[in-house]
């Protein structure tokens, strides 16, 4: 590993202050995935402003909705009882990522921010477009079977792994930033993770000394009929091969408002409007939920490796919407978990 300075903030302003101070300096959350890409050589902050001590760790209810501390770690966001009686879609998604270890130490804003898990952008010896712009794609041509079928450039072709966002993404979250000259903002969560475009280095829309300090949920009627559906390559911990997240709200059976959201397709979490926008109004069939994914699923782009993906994406929606609507698992809390 690389030499690096190590700072403590001890307050918000603080941190935002130390980082935009320096433009190679990086937040430290939990550590779990960046001192990874630390280890490989991946990234190489120069400094490191340790962020654990500020007291953005509460989960508490807000405006009829919650608010997640951007420090609240992963395991006690899932367990809190707000969140399992009002969430549990969210639950479901964090119980999904990673393993029990890993979740203890992983925080809300860590796990938002975390990086592709691109083989390629892993493998210093490789081109990387991400990693190091301007050096090529290596998975474009190359191994590409755990890529983006939705939303991807010639630049990257990379998805991004967590599962949280997803449900994030389906529940309208919004991300509550401190940024540079103390000023706070939301970013709505549809416009925080981004596209690779011209530019895949950036994985967000944060700005350089941005601290995300919570995360919202807006009050929703989803809590009876919601799903996380990740299908992955072994029981054990891995990252989506697909993932959906569906939520219904319903009078009698017919569907009121939809939500879906898919993982492991594109650089983002990928809210499936069209599939959306079927759903809405009509009756929760299988006939319909169908319909949804095909709907859906009609605009992916699959690359040399991935085509399985596009009938995995459609088959993924069908269940979780036949969950969400209360398939026998759904009682079961039967979400792949890892
Ligand atoms: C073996 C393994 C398996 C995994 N499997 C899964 C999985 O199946 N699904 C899944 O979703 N995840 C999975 N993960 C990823 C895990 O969820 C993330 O590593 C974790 O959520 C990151 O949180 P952290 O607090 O440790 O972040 P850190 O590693 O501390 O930071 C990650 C990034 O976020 C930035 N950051 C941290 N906090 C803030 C903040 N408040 N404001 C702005 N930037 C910030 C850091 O600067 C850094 O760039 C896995 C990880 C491992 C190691
Ligand atoms: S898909 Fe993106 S992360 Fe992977 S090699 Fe290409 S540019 Fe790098």
């Amino acid at each position: 590993m690389r030499p690096f300075k190590y700072s403590r903030a001890n307050d918000a302003s603080q941190a935002v202050q130390l980082a935009v101070a320096n433009k190679n300096a990086k937040f430290l959350a939990g550590g779990t995935n960046l001192l990874d890409l630390m280890k490989e050589d991946v990234e190489r902050p120069t400094e490191l402003v340790d962020v654990t001590r500020l007291k953005f760790t509460e989960i508490k209810a807000s405006d009829g909705g919650i608010s997640l501390g951007a420090l609240a770690k992963n395991t006690d966001t899932a367990n809190h009882p707000l969140v399992r009686q009002n969430y549990p879609l969210l639950t479901q998604a964090i119980l999904a990522g990673a393993s029990g270890q890993i979740r203890n130490m992983a925080t809300n804003g860590g796990n938002l921010s975390q990086r592709t898990r691109c083989p390629y952008f892993y493998d210093v010896a490789m081109p990387c477009n991400k990693r190091e712009p301007g050096t090529g794609c290596g998975a474009f041509e190359g191994l590409n079977r755990m890529h983006a079928i939705f939303g991807w450039s010639e630049k990257c072709v990379a998805v991004y792994p967590s599962d949280m966002a997803v449900a994030l993404a389906a529940l309208d979250a919004v991300v509550k930033v401190s940024g540079a000259n103390g000023k706070e903002r939301s970013i709505a969560f549809a416009d925080f993770h981004r596209l690779p475009g011209d530019t895949p280095e950036k994985d967000n829309n944060l700005q350089p000394g941005d601290l995300i300090t919570s995360i919202e949920l807006p009050k929703n009627n989803f809590a009876a009929k919601s799903y996380y559906l990740k299908v992955r390559d072994r029981a054990s911990y891995a990252f989506a091969l697909v993932s959906v997240a569906a939520a219904l709200e319903t009078d009698g059976n017919t569907i009121k408002q939809a939500r879906v959201a898919m993982g492991g397709v594109a650089h983002k979490p990928w809210r499936a409007t069209e599939a959306e926008k079927v759903l809405a109004g009509k009756a929760a069939t299988e006939a319909v939920f169908i319909q949804a994914a095909e709907a859906e699923m009609r605009n992916a782009k699959p690359l040399e490796h991935n085509r399985f993906k596009v009938e995995l994406g459609k088959r993924a929606i069908v269940r979780a919407l036949m969950m969400a609507n209360g398939g026998a698992a759904a009682s079961q809390g039967g979400a792949s978990n890892g």
